[in-house]
């Protein structure tokens, strides 16, 4: 086991200045809390955050990350909480440690394999603070290795499996090649022990041969360099058990087929030195073509460099190396804890920033702050930053655009779910439908039977499955309500003719109007009536010929007056009518809303919706099941009649002024009345077209301004 002292030598070596006193206090606190627990191989608990310590203190981290992984699991296992942590060791160390235990709170059950990459994300996702990230790789590496002591076989498996599924992928994307490969070969013995042990045997047959067969290859190798001056060293390994396993499976050999379970590599001090050894191979050995890779000239997104190549060697065989300078070896072993390794008090060189394009935007930041602590402490990863990760009730990760809400997640899980969804509990809690999800919610869809989407969720849903959802509702409940007011409509306007629009309907005649105006089906036309795009009398005209009314052009010209009629005060720009679209529109005479106010609707019987104030007496008195939602347009530019009136003492031009400043506010005069009364007062009335409530409120203070006023006021009815 290894002690404390160790940990803190490690540290004061690759950094002398290191905060060693918050090591010491976070070693004595943990085990202060931990006093008196076991670990299953009969440990003390203790042994557990050390060796994770002493896993960090091998990556170089820093201190603040050496103490919280001593501290890691003190919130989550013993009486310890995050405050307390604050206040003893930090807000720094405190915020990591809870990163960590809110990551271990996390429950992914038994989740299938096409869920793995998302849990991944989720976990990155998660840990704002990649050394979260680091101690987790750490806490995982120290429990693989103490797995054996796990007495369920059940749970042995699974432990390892999720290590295969999602934490050695994790690693190999930060690029901690070391613990990628520790942790696979470990987790491949439990996962399926029969291969594992089978290709370790095959290794061994032979092992003789083959330990020959490196030196052989590295002497040609260095002889080769060594000719051309070149100071280098060749190395040759063995192939990771897991990676020869993957390799026998995805390209269906045998093992006596995987030629190159082992590998060379070249380490070199400049990157020329590497391209100048890659051609003295190809000139000693055949290389294939295809399987050359720069990853020196173009990096891996983890920051991988490397020159790749394959090559037939002296006896006929594959030959795999790589060849790098030290420095890239460093960070092909450690990936990103390479560059976290810095040293405290300096900050991180620009040019590892530079290149580590995926937390580059992070970097970017860093002449922002002055002291590398505060970098740090405002460093935050923010790896899928369009992406959230969510639960469902039964623990299955669904992945939804940031700014996503409970009613996205309801049309992801089902269409019907998202029509029929009322509210939301996220975490246990009710949260309203506009909620924007974050990363970790566990989420509960309340429907409800019969309940429908709303208009207005067009205005905060994210995805496009959720607006094209809604959107079709609308298409299908707009035409059912057309329908029905088509049909009044039509009644009506037939009844006015004495035709019973009813029988009509299944009539050789209607039929020949429906394909007149381009229909398929009576509903079709008679919804478009609906939607104010024909008019009742338009049906009436095609329909009447037929019927033998006597004069067909007194005919013709009646209902053109008629249509006429209608047509002025026909469709109305400036509402909507929340569910319908191109609807038949008119204002209530009584009340003169305009935009700003607040408006309600009435279905009228054979005339689309009239809009009226909401406290408009007419509309109170209407029957509330002809009540419909409407809402002003907010795009629209049209001008609303609205009566006014000013009381003022009498004078000479007085009515010209008023009439000049209310033009110069910008608003038509409609009409202008005066009243003259005895005590030398007058009441002028006037109709003005004004764009809404706000420049209302500017006409009437403009007319305030003149002088001899004394009042003015907007009437409510005429
Ligand atoms: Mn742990």
């Amino acid at each position: 086991m290894i002690r404390i002292n160790d940990i803190l030598d490690k540290i004061a070596g690759y950094n002398p200045e290191a905060d060693l006193d918050i090591v010491d206090r976070a070693y004595i606190y943990s085990a202060q809390v931990h006093a008196g627990q076991v670990r299953l191989s009969g440990e003390p608990y203790l042994s557990h955050p050390l060796e994770v310590a002493g896993i960090l203190s091998d990556m170089k981290l820093d201190s603040t990350s050496v103490a919280a992984g001593l501290l890691h699991d003190v919130v989550e296992d013993t009486h310890a909480t995050v405050e307390e942590i604050s206040d003893i060791f930090g807000e720094e160390t405190s915020h990591i440690v809870s990163g960590v235990t809110k990551l271990s709170k996390l429950n992914f059950g038994s989740s299938q394999a096409h869920q793995a990459e998302s849990i991944r994300k989720m976990i990155l996702a998660m840990a704002d603070d990649i050394r979260v990230i680091l101690i987790k790789l750490a806490d995982r590496l120290h429990n693989m290795r103490t797995l054996k002591y796990h007495r369920e076989e059940d749970k042995r498996i699974a432990i390892a499996q999720e290590t295969l599924d999602i934490y050695a992928p994790i690693s190999a994307r930060l690029g901690i090649f070391w613990i990628k490969q520790e942790l696979e070969s470990n987790a491949f013995s439990f996962v399926l022990p029969e291969e594992y042990e089978k290709i370790k045997s095959l290794i061994n047959v032979g092992r003789e041969e083959r330990t020959e067969y490196i030196a052989t290859v590295k002497s040609y190798i260095e002889h080769k360099m060594n000719e051309a001056n070149l100071k280098c060293e060749v190395l040759g390994r063995y192939k990771q058990y897991y990676s020869i396993y993957q390799k026998m499976l995805q390209q269906n050999l045998d093992f006596e087929e995987v030629y190159d379970i082992i590998a060379f590599r070249i380490n070199l001090d400049t990157v020329p030195q590497c391209y100048e050894a890659l051609g003295l191979l190809h000139a000693l050995w055949k290389p294939i073509a295809q399987k050359f890779k720069d990853y020196i000239g173009v990096p891996k997104p983890n920051m991988y460099q490397s020159l790749h190549t394959t090559v037939i060697g002296p006896f006929g065989e594959r030959i795999e190396i790589q060849i790098r300078t030290w420095e890239m070896d460093a960070v092909a072993k450690s990936g990103i804890a390479a560059h976290w390794s810095y040293k405290e008090g300096k900050s991180i060189d620009e040019n590892t920033g530079q290149a580590f394009a995926w937390i580059q935007n992070l970097v970017e930041n860093q002449e922002n702050f002055r002291d590398p602590n505060e970098f740090l402490e405002n460093v935050r990863i923010d790896l899928f930053p369009d992406e959230v990760y969510v639960f469902t009730p039964q623990g299955e990760i669904k992945s939804l655009p940031k700014g996503a809400t409970p009613v996205d997640f309801a049309y992801m899980i089902h269409t019907e779910v998202g029509n029929q969804c009322t509210g939301a509990k996220i975490n246990g809690r009710m949260v309203p439908l506009q909620y924007q999800l974050k990363t970790g919610d566990i989420i509960n869809i309340i429907t409800s039977r019969g309940h429908h989407p709303s208009k207005d969720w067009l205005n905060f849903v994210k995805t496009v499955k959720a607006r094209s959802r809604i959107r079709q509702w609308i298409r299908v409940q707009e035409k059912g309500r057309s329908l029905t007011l088509g049909r009044e409509m039509c009644e009506k306007a037939f009844r006015k003719f004495r035709l019973n629009f009813n029988t009509l309907v299944k009539s050789e005649d209607m039929a020949r109007v429906v394909k007149a105006f381009g229909f398929k089906t009576v509903d079709d036309l008679v919804a478009e009536v609906g939607y104010g795009k024909i008019t009742p009398l338009q049906l009436v005209g095609k329909i009447i010929p037929k019927f033998g009314v006597e004069s067909q052009k007194d005919d013709e010209s009646i209902i053109n007056k008629l249509i006429g009629r209608v047509r002025k005060k026909k469709v109305k720009d400036g509402v909507i009518v929340k569910g319908i679209d191109d609807i038949l529109l008119k204002f209530g005479k009584c009340c003169q809303p305009v935009p700003g106010d607040p408006i309600t609707g009435y279905i009228t019987q054979g005339y689309g919706v009239t809009v009226h104030r909401t406290n408009c007496i007419n509309a109170l008195k209407m029957s509330p099941e002809r009540q419909i939602d409407v809402a002003w347009d907010a795009d629209s530019t049209e001008t609303f009649p609205v009566r006014i009136l000013i009381r003022s003492q009498d004078r000479f031009g007085l009515l010209a002024d008023i009439t000049a400043n209310i033009s110069k506010s910008g608003a038509d005069i409609l009409r202008a009345y005066t009243e003259t009364r005895e005590d030398k007062m007058v009441d002028t009335f006037f109709t003005i077209a004004v764009k809404g409530t706000d420049h209302l409120t500017k006409v009437l203070s403009a007319i305030r301004k003149v002088k001899y006023v004394l009042g003015v006021k907007r009437l409510d009815s005429s």
